[in-house]
């Protein structure tokens, strides 16, 4: 493997980072309460899925 004559500074690595970030697959925002839930599942926050309450409270 080469070895790189400089370094890569940290502006440069960060500038090349930019784009890795922590994402959640599969979110979306719930029709009823508004709220950020997984699709395909019912939400955690008002307990409702395709506007229908599934948990009651
Ligand atoms: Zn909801």
């Amino acid at each position: 493997m080469a070895v790189p004559k400089r370094r890569t500074s940290k502006s440069k690595k960060n500038m090349r980072r930019s784009h890795i970030k922590l994402e959640v697959p599969g979110m979306t925002e719930c029709p009823n309460c508004g709220e950020y839930k997984l699709s395909h599942r019912v939400c955690k926050s008002c307990g409702t899925y395709k506007g229908e309450e599934v948990i009651s409270k």
